[in-house]
């Protein structure tokens, strides 16, 4: 048990004024509320009071109250820190932050508390004699603060030099040395950071964890970044697509299950390019549920247009060793990385997801995979989005949702996955879906891309 009390003491010495407590909703967009450092004690147990309507916030902040569960403007849920989470923020000094549980202002569970959700599926696969270990990758673009673009104009990217060149970030040094430092004192440790393939976009590569931690640093690096950007300067853009015709910013979800200590993901022992036996259901079950998963890891408009054959994107359904065109690429393990190095890495997946509902999805799909030795055939090493269409149905290949209302049928359609949501979360989830798919409906690409450039 943390003691909040000496928590907030030792907080308060060393300059520290207030708590910001932090979830993210149904959109992927984090969310919060700031205490004074004094009431931590008291915040810790007892929450503070949010409406019950987060839930059915839409991308651009409008309420939906299309949802019959929440369809008033009364109710009131807590917001809980997980004092465990509680990291004070090196660029933000004066500042602590925590993610957030939300629970019924009788203290029992709240059915749209999407951490909630992530945890129901970490004890169910404990439950089952697995632990799995996430880690996520995060692309952005960085621009110049200042001009956010709303006059039309696109933002001015903050650098001009080939893709992967250390040239790139000598441009913005500062911001990176910051970024690095902050993240370290933050908690957050790092695989790598590069200038990635896009204009002026960068990928940092976060260490894996258990579920919950991964989804919690994948907000706090967010707030690390936003807040080092904003010390230089400059602005990040964590939207799935930064321009409509343009590369977009994957968050690739990587995942490996274990039992007794042994990544089941690891090669077999007969073909090394692929799970053994006894995980090939995990794979295979990410496979089964793609459709019906990307609707939750890739849910925004955005999500959907920048799944485009030739991006490495991923389109189509289907699985490769290392490659990159595949939504689902078998990372391999290696005499040199060691046998344990070996995950599953979901591309389709972006800033758009709640990273609590989409690491919940992910480990449903997963386990029922291992539980019902799905199958998941033989992978593909090219890119299918340049066979003809024919060739690709020869293949049953099917293309992921392009259109919010095949992305609603292929969710609902996967008892498995809407099961996972629940009933009230499901349809509150749904219901901010169909508020984004009217607002974008006569609008142009371009016009809904700009409006979610900064939303994350
Ligand atoms: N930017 C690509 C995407 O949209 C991914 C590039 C890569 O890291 O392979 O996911
Ligand atoms: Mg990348």
């Amino acid at each position: 048990m943390v003691d909040a009390g000496a928590l907030a003491l030792d907080l308060a010495a060393n300059g520290v004024v207030g708590v910001t407590i932090t979830w993210a909703d149904n959109n992927g967009i984090p969310r919060s509320r700031t205490v004074p450092i004094a009431s931590l004690p008291q915040v810790a147990k007892r929450g503070i009071g949010v409406s019950t309507l987060f839930a059915v916030f839409d991308t651009h902040d409008a309420i939906t109250f299309a949802h019959h569960g929440l369809a008033t403007p009364s109710g009131d849920v807590r917001l809980i820190p997980d004092l465990r989470g509680l990291t004070r923020l090196a660029g933000q000094p004066a500042l602590a932050w925590a993610p957030g549980r939300q629970i019924a202002v009788d203290g029992s569970p709240w059915p749209y508390d999407q951490r909630g959700v992530l945890e129901a599926q970490v004890e169910a696969a404990a439950a089952e004699g697995l632990k799995v270990r996430a880690g996520y990758e995060m692309e952005f673009v960085l621009t110049q603060a200042g001009d956010l673009g709303d006059s039309g104009a696109e933002p001015r990217l903050a650098y001009h030099a080939p893709a992967y060149s250390p040239h790139a970030l000598l441009a913005v040094d500062e911001f990176v040395a910051d970024l690095l430092a902050d993240l370290a004192a933050n908690g957050v440790p790092v695989n790598q950071l590069h200038a990635e393939y896009g204009p002026a976009q960068v990928e940092l590569s976060i260490v894996a964890a258990d579920p919950i931690t991964a989804a919690d640093r994948q907000l706090l690096a967010r707030q690390t970044i936003h807040a080092a950007a904003r010390a230089h300067g400059l602005r990040a853009c964590f939207a799935p697509l930064f321009t409509a015709a343009g590369v977009g910013n994957g968050w690739h979800l990587h995942t490996s299950v274990w039992r007794g200590g042994r990544n089941l993901l690891a090669g077999s022992a007969t073909a090394v390019d692929r799970p053994g036996l006894d995980g090939a259901g995990w794979l295979g079950g990410l496979l089964r549920d793609l459709r019906a998963l990307a609707a939750i890891t890739a849910p925004s408009v955005p999500s959907l247009a920048r799944l485009r054959p030739g991006y490495f994107a991923s389109a189509y359904q289907f699985w490769g060793v290392e490659n990159r065109e595949a939504p689902l690429r078998y990372v391999l393990g290696s005499e040199l990385l060691g046998a344990d190095h070996a995950n599953v890495e979901l591309r389709v997946s972006d800033a758009s997801a709640n990273p609590y509902l989409a690491l919940a999805a992910v480990i449903a799909a997963g386990m029922a995979g291992l539980r019902d030795g799905a199958d998941p055939g033989e992978p593909i090493q090219v890119d299918p989005g340049a066979w003809s269409a024919r060739d690709r149905a020869a293949c049953g290949l099917t293309r992921l949702p392009t259109t919010p209302a095949e992305q609603e049928e292929a969710l609902t359609g996967s008892k498995r996955l809407t099961a996972v949501l629940g009933e009230p979360l499901l349809g509150a989830f749904l219901a901010v879906r169909r508020s984004d798919a009217a607002w974008a409906a006569d609008r142009s690409l371009d016009d809904v891309v700009a409006a979610h450039r900064w939303r994350y």
